[in-house]
């Protein structure tokens, strides 16, 4: 099969033939349909994510369908099309496991890291990490919800009844979770990169009650922010435009580091806090959600041998919505 395989980070990936790989205990194997590109993905390739499985082929919004099913799988069956995302594996024995916090096992393996991914044309996932796709999407629209979507939402659902939500970096994550806060009666208030009117028009298209700069005072008091982009010196701007009792959530897997700030800031009750990974009642919340708003993604197809020119685009903030390789 072809893939793309990152060898190294900081190197373009590179396209090879490989053996199509075989599906183990409950493991299945995949035809990928689709698979959408993260932020994390970049993360990886540029080295700000240690550690990574090497040689790797990333991905993990992987939509799929089952060509094959290992020995001791039981829930999937071949023809069926399922969706893997990040969270590949966990030990389901840990204090984590045990306590509905999977996302947090420190034995977990995930997708595109730690294990291989979807920019590839099969692939193999454990049946038990699989996550059902609403039959209404196509491969291509669904890809973004399998991380921008599950990771956005578990984002929102941090952020409690917050009716006025601050949306810091308008991108794959945001202009999905704009539509399912919208849906939930809530307004948004979306700041992008400084200058960037196609960024603000396209917020304002997914429903965004307001747009602005990263660093302007919106006209309300915030009741929280959520940050997508991985830049923390959005931290403390959003803790000034939040009020007294407001969280900030950092949503992304990497940040800058943040700047120090005046106590002030933090004053009042505020709090922040980070989203890490996903578990799969996120997964399965959200996607019982996700067609009933209905969450229509914006994407750009590439193939997949355009890897790299996908992550180049994402890198250089010229895409809109999401980009998906086929
Ligand atoms: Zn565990
Ligand atoms: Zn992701």
């Amino acid at each position: 099969m072809r893939a793309m395989i990152l060898d190294q980070a900081g190197k373009p990936l590179t396209l090879r033939e490989v053996p199509v790989p075989e599906p183990k205990d409950r493991q299945v194997q995949l035809q990928v349909l689709a698979c959408g590109v993260c932020r994390t993905d970049l993360h990886v390739v540029d080295g700000e994510l240690l550690n990574p499985k090497l040689p790797l082929i990333l991905g993990h919004q992987i939509v799929g369908r089952v060509t094959r099913v290992g020995g001791q799988a039981s829930l999937l069956s071949v023809g069926q099309r399922v969706g893997v995302p990040w969270l590949g594996w966990t030990d389901r024995d840990c204090s984590y496991c045990l306590s509905g916090k999977e996302n947090l096992c420190p034995r977990a393996l995930f997708t595109g890291y730690t294990l291989d991914g979807g920019y590839a044309e099969f692939t193999v996932a454990d049946e038990r990490y699989c996550v059902p796709i609403p039959e209404t999407y196509s491969d291509i629209e669904v890809a973004p919800l399998l991380c921008a979507g599950l990771i956005g939402y578990r984002s929102l659902v941090r952020t409690g009844d917050a009716k006025r939500l601050g949306i810091y970096g308008f991108g794959s994550a945001a202009h999905i979770i704009t539509q399912v806060a919208r849906h939930q009666g809530r307004s948004v208030y979306a700041f992008t990169r400084s200058g960037d009117k196609q960024g603000q028009r396209f917020a304002k298209e997914q429903g965004a009650t307001w747009v602005g700069a990263s660093d302007a005072r919106p006209p309300d008091e915030l009741d929280a922010a959520i940050i997508f982009a991985p830049v923390g010196a959005l931290v403390p701007a959003a803790l000034a435009a939040v009020r007294p009792g407001g969280t900030v959530v950092c949503g992304g897997i990497h940040m800058s580091d943040i700047p120090s700030f005046p106590y002030e800031l933090l004053w009042g009750e505020r709090s922040v806090c980070s989203i890490a990974n996903l578990t799969r009642k996120d997964a399965a919340e959200f996607m019982e959600i996700a067609p009933k708003v209905p969450v229509h993604t914006t994407t750009t197809r590439f193939a997949l041998e355009q890897a790299n020119e996908a992550l180049n685009q994402l890198r250089s903030g010229k895409l809109q919505g999401a980009a998906v390789l086929t």
